[in-house]
C-alpha cells in the first residue's frame, strides 16, 4: 500500500513548526497504539485548534500492524475534515526510527515525518546516516527529525541508564552537514514514568533552560528544536492508580512550567506519551475496582478516550500554548 502522504490529507512538518516558532508555541507529537488514543488526539487537536503530529514508535508499528496503522491515520484525517470540519495540518510521524529501512518503509506507505534516532552511535556514524534518511525523504517532501546528545529513560525499544546533554558547540555542524529538519536534544527531560531518581517530587531536577538557551543561539530563532520525554507524569492519575490496585512508586516527571519556559527558547515540538498512558490506566483501573460487573470494554475504554481528550487540550492550552492557533470547533 504505497502512499504519498499528500494523499492521505497530512502535511510535513515545515509551515507547521514555521508558524510554531513565529508564534511562541510548540506542537505537540502524541503517540497512539489504538483507535481509542487515536480518536482522543484528533478530537482534543481540533477542539483546541491545534496542530498535531501523530506519532508512531517501532513499538506501536508490532502492536497495532503497519499496515492497519496508516489506514487509521487516514481515518483519522477525513473524521477531522469531514466529521469535525477543521483543517488543523496533521502530520503522521515516525518516532525514534533505528535505521535507513524503518525510515524508508515509513516514507515510502506514507509518512509525512520520520525520526531518526542516531543518538547512541558515533558522531560521525549518526551524521552519515542521517543524512541518508534526509536525502531519501527530502526527495518526497518528507520532513526528517535527528537527534543529538542521549535521553535517560526507557520508552519501546529505546533505552538508556544515563543522559548525556547535548553539547551546544556540535549543533550547527550537525544540522549543517545532515539537513535535518528539525533536532531532539538533551537537556535533562527522560523517557518514560521514572524520570528521575528521586525519592520526592520536590527533588526534581530542573531542565537546563541555560543550554537550551544556548543550542537556540547557535541555530538561530527558526530552527525547530525537539523536546522528547516530556511528560510530567501527572500525580492525579498515578494516585488514582496506586489507589485502585496500582503500583507506581516513586514516579515523577518535568514540570509544566519548564516545558512552557523551553517554547520560548526555539522549542517547537514536544513529545508527551506517558502521560497519555497513566491517564489510560488510571481511568480503567478505577472503573474496574468500583463497577466489578462492567464487561463490555465500550463502558472503559469510553471514558479513558474521555480522560484523555481532557489531558489534552487542557495541555495544549496551558503547557505547549497552541490552542487557538488554527480555528477552533469550540
Ligand atoms: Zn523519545
Amino acid at each position: 500500500m504505497p502512499f504519498k502522504y499528500e494523499e492521505l490529507g497530512l502535511s510535513n512538518t515545515k509551515a507547521m513548526f514555521e508558524k510554531a516558532l513565529n508564534e511562541g508555541y510548540a506542537v505537540p507529537g502524541y503517540n497512539f497504539n489504538n483507535m481509542e488514543q487515536l480518536q482522543a488526539i484528533v478530537t482534543a487537536c481540533a477542539q483546541s485548534g491545534s496542530p498535531v503530529i501523530l506519532q508512531v514508535s517501532k513499538g506501536a508499528r508490532a502492536y497495532a500492524n503497519s499496515t492497519m496503522l496508516i489506514y487509521m491515520a487516514h481515518g483519522a484525517v477525513k473524521m477531522v475534515r469531514e466529521e469535525l470540519k477543521s483543517e488543523i495540518p496533521i502530520a503522521l510521524h515516525l518516532d525514534h526510527g533505528g535505521d535507513f529501512e524503518i525510515c524508508k518503509s515509513c516514507i515510502d506507505s506514507g509518512f509525512s515525518s520520520v525520526m531518526y534516532d542516531g543518538s547512541h552511535l558515533p558522531y560521525e556514524e549518526n551524521i552519515k546516516i542521517t543524512k541518508q534518511v534526509v536525502e531519501y525523504a527530502h526527495a518526497r517532501g518528507v520532513s526528517v527529525e535527528a537527534e543529538l546528545g542521549v535521553l535517560a529513560g526507557i520508552e519501546d525499544d529505546v533505552h538508556a541508564e544515563e543522559s548525556t546533554y547535548t553539547d551546544p558547540d556540535k549543533v550547527v555542524d550537525f544540522v549543517n552537514r545532515t539537513g535535518c529538519d528539525s533536532l531532539a536534544i538533551s537537556i535533562g527531560t527522560s523517557h518514560g514514568a521514572y524520570k528521575f531518581k528521586v525519592d520526592r517530587i520536590e527533588d526534581v531536577p530542573p531542565l537546563r533552560i541555560d543550554i537550551l538557551k544556548e543550542i537556540q543561539q547557535k541555530l538561530g530563532r527558526k530552527y525547530p528544536i525537539v523536546l522528547h520525554g516530556s511528560s510530567s507524569v501527572l500525580q492525579e492519575y498515578v494516585k488514582m492508580i496506586n489507589d485502585n490496585g496500582g503500583n507506581l512508586e516513586k514516579a515523577f516527571g518535568v514540570r509544566e512550567d519548564q516545558i512552557r519556559e523551553a517554547t520560548k527558547y526555539g522549542v517547537a515540538k514536544v513529545n508527551i506519551d506517558s502521560d497519555g498512558r497513566l491517564v489510560v490506566t488510571a481511568i480503567i483501573r478505577k472503573i474496574f475496582n468500583e463497577k466489578p460487573k462492567v464487561f463490555d470494554p465500550r463502558k472503559y475504554l469510553g471514558p479513558a478516550r474521555d480522560e484523555l481528550i481532557k489531558m489534552m487540550k487542557r495541555k495544549n492550552k496551558e503547557v505547549l500554548g497552541c490552542a487557538g492557533a488554527y480555528p477552533s470547533i469550540e
